[in-house]
Order: structure tokens, then C-alpha cells, then sequence
């Protein structure tokens, strides 16, 4: 079901429910994702909050900066639903620990920061082995590029069309999984175009 607002996407997250997260963050796709944020291009500085850091605890850093960060907090409350989910994964993704993302402070991110990175939602990996483009943790990807090199005939383009990548990338990555992960004995897969050559 589509969250309502961030607040209410980044608590299904926190009780480790990432769809609403997920989906809402679908709804700004691309490269050019950023461009409706409401802090595109202002008061960049206070969106870093002197002195807080992941490990913070966020209610003093909130009592200690006060009115500092009434401003960075009320562009995110205006931030379409869409832009700011997609602002949270990307931190998420990218493991960007300082600084104000969707609403939350650095130590605000910590616990989701953690948890991101051991979420393997079977949803998005089968998603993403049909070619539907969706936002993996590196576990997930890791899953995704797993399965396709233990079944290649998964279809290669299928799969790097979820993934985002070209055809050749993910070609590359089968068979550095396949070096890193098979009996030495067992052969690296093979792209066509590489058994043609
Ligand atoms: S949620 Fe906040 S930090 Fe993220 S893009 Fe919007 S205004 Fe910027």
C-alpha cells in the first residue's frame, strides 16, 4: 500500500517493512530525481548540522541546535513524497552517514542505515531477475547477479535492465561471482557473444 507520507513509510521501514519506502521512491525515477527537491541548490550547509554525528543522540543534537534546524527540517516536510523517499534510499544505498536526509538527522539514519544493508526482500530480487528496475541493496545485488550466474539462461538482458546495467557489465560480474564463489574446478560462465568471438 503507498504511504501516505514519509513519516509513515520510514516507520513501516523501521518495523522492516521497506515496500512503502520502496514504491513511493519508484515514483521518482532517473538520473534527475532530485530536481523537484525542495533544497535543490540552497542552505546546504544547514542540512549539516555542527557536531552530529551517526553515533549522536539525535534528541540532544534537537535540543542543542534548536531553531538551526527549524529551516532544513521544514524543506524536507515540503519535499514531494516521491523525491524524499528517493533522497532516504539513496543515502541508504550510497551508506551516506552525515547530514539531513527525508526529515532525519545522521544519527536518526544509523539504526536504518544498518538495517538496509542486510535487507534481502525476495520481492525485489525476483523483480529485478524479470527486468523490472528496481532500488536493490548491495546484498539484494549481489543476490540478483547470484542467481543469474548459477542460471544464465535467466536472460541476461532481462536481468541487467533490473539491475540498470549493460548486458556486458553484468556479464562481468557473473564471472567474477562465479571465480570468487565456485569450486575451482567449475568453469566461469560464457557470454554469446564472447563463445562467437
Ligand atoms: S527530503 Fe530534504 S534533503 Fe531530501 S531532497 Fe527533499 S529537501 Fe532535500
Amino acid at each position: 500500500m503507498m504511504a501516505s507520507s514519509i513519516g509513515v513509510a520510514v516507520q513501516a521501514a523501521r518495523e522492516g517493512n521497506w515496500t512503502p519506502l520502496v514504491e513511493a521512491a519508484a515514483d521518482a525515477p532517473g538520473k534527475n530525481w532530485a530536481e523537484k527537491a525542495q533544497c535543490s541548490g540552497r542552505m546546504a550547509d544547514t542540512f549539516f548540522p555542527t557536531a552530529e554525528h551517526p553515533w549522536s543522540d539525535p534528541d540532544q543534537v534537537r535540543h542543542a541546535q534548536g531553531i538551526a534546524l527549524n529551516a532544513p527540517l521544514k524543506l524536507c516536510a515540503t519535499c514531494p513524497l516521491a523525491v524524499a523517499a528517493r533522497c532516504l534510499v539513496e543515502s541508504l544505498r550510497s551508506d551516506d552517514e552525515y547530514g539531513i536526509r527525508a526529515g532525519l538527522l545522521a544519527s536518526e539514519r544509523s539504526e536504518l542505515r544498518r538495517s538496509w544493508k542486510q535487507r534481502l526482500d525476495s520481492t525485489a530480487i525476483s523483480a529485478a531477475l524479470r527486468g523490472v528496475t528496481t532500488l536493490l541493496s548491495a546484498h539484494e545485488r549481489q543476490e540478483v547477479v547470484a542467481r543469474f550466474a548459477a542460471d544464465p539462461m535467466i536472460g541476461a538482458d532481462r536481468v541487467a535492465r533490473g539491475l540498470g546495467v549493460p548486458s556486458k557489465y553484468l556479464w562481468q560480474l557473473a564471472r567474477e561471482h562465479k571465480q570468487r564463489y565456485a569450486p575451482a574446478t567449475s568453469p566461469a560462465p560464457t557470454s554469446p557473444a564472447s563463445k562467437a568471438a
